[in-house]
């Protein structure tokens, strides 16, 4: 295979730390003769503390050019005062942005050995895995008009406005059935028709997608406070579920307390297909910077690990190697090894260097 060359942010707090493990990761693959080739760069505070933003112009053009960029976490408190456009986050925001990162995919996955850190019954997480595919650029978030007015009577008047195109609903809706059609073949497409007229245009487009491109992938509508309860009810029942910004905000923050640990969550941010039908793409664990455990080698690489393999399935269509990496954290915990955030009794403590060699050890086990 050719050599890929993507784009390393490790950014702030445990960032470089989890993005360390991945690197080590991108080492053994590389002893495969699969050459992924990082380049590195600064983002967030770690950006502000040297160019004084917190996302060079270079940074941004280097992460346009190169279209894949794997990303630790950003923020901390000695940010905390920054002017707004300044912060550490907005380094984040501007990336999704100028990469036209329009669907934010958020896998639940419960591994069988995590299945008790649920908050529901074992029998109803044990082996889930769906994904929430949420619109990232549009909808009420972005709508206009928006604001916080006074009136002549002196109360307040606060407007968002939820907003979307045919074109908008159409480019989500086609990359949930192209993750489907990897996956379980189903696609759940939520919004709030009974209620709502963007709603009715979801659905319409939705429906209209799937009949003239991929009538084979099974696809059912539901209002979004169903999805909610049937998150919570009955979650195996889903494979992808499509849905706009602010539900899916929601309903991916819900699926994600169904695995129980924010240090094991990946996601993966993606823009339109290019002229050389390749997506720019942004990876990342869903959590944060950890400033309260930062620098003390304990934090969860596994999140950051399980983005990385996300990264091999989409960026780097090696869907193999991306189920291998999965299978090699999964082992992993089987085995009883865990970090501190997702200690269990009679389990063994690992620092995060320690989990990251277990992880190697799994992939050579498998190989
Ligand atoms: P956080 O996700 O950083 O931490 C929440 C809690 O989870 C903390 O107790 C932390 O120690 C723990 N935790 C998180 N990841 C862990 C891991 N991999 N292993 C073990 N424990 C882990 O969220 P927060 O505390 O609300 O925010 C801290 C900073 O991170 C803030 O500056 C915030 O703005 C920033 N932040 C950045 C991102 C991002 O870069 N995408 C996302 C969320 C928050």
């Amino acid at each position: 295979m050719s050599e890929r060359t993507i784009l390393f942010l490790p950014g702030d707090g445990i960032g470089p730390e989890v993005m360390e493990e991945v690197r080590r990761v991108i080492g053994w693959y590389a002893k495969r003769q699969i050459a992924i080739r990082i380049e590195e760069d600064l983002v967030g505070g770690a950006a502000y503390d040297r160019y004084g933003t917190p996302l060079a112009e270079q940074t941004l053009e280097k992460a346009k050019t190169i279209g894949t960029v794997m990303f630790g976490a950003v923020g901390g408190p000695q940010y905390d005062s920054l002017p707004f456009e300044k912060k550490p986050e907005r380094g984040l925001l501007r990336l999704r942005k100028e990469l036209g990162l329009f669907a934010n995919l958020r896998p639940a996955m419960v591994f069988p050995a995590l299945a008790d850190a649920s908050s529901l019954k074992r029998e109803l997480v044990e082996g889930l895995d769906i994904l929430i595919l949420r619109e990232l650029t549009g909808g009420v978030y972005f709508g206009e008009p928006r604001g916080i007015e006074v009136l002549p009577d002196g109360q307040k008047r606060a407007v968002d406005t939820q907003v979307y195109t045919t074109g908008e609903i159409e480019r989500i809706a086609r990359v949930a059935f192209e993750l489907a059609r990897v996956r379980q073949n189903k696609v759940t497409s939520v919004e709030k028709a009974n209620v709502m007229h963007t709603g009715v245009l979801w659905r319409e487009v939705v429906q209209a997608v799937h009949d003239r491109e991929f009538p084979d992938v099974a696809l059912e509508h539901m209002y979004a406070d169903n999805c909610a309860m049937q998150l919570v009810r009955k979650p195996k029942q889903f494979d992808v579920i499509v849905t706009d910004n602010l539900f899916g905000d929601l309903l991916s923050d819900c699926a994600a307390m169904l695995t129980g640990s924010l240090g094991m969550l990946p996601s993966a941010s993606l823009g339109a297909p290019g002229p050389d039908g390749r997506r720019k793409a942004l990876y990342e664990p869903v959590h944060g910077s950890a400033p309260d455990i930062a620098g003390r080698g304990i934090a969860n690489p596994l999140a950051c690990i399980l983005s990385f393999a996300m990264l091999l399935r989409y960026s780097l269509e090696l869907p193999a190697e991306a189920a291998r990496l999965e299978q090699a954290v999964a082992r992993v915990l089987e085995q009883g090894y865990r970090t501190a955030d997702i200690m269990q009794p009679g389990c063994t403590q690992l620092s995060t260097a320690a989990m990251g060699t277990q992880v190697l050890a799994a992939l050579d086990a498998l190989s």
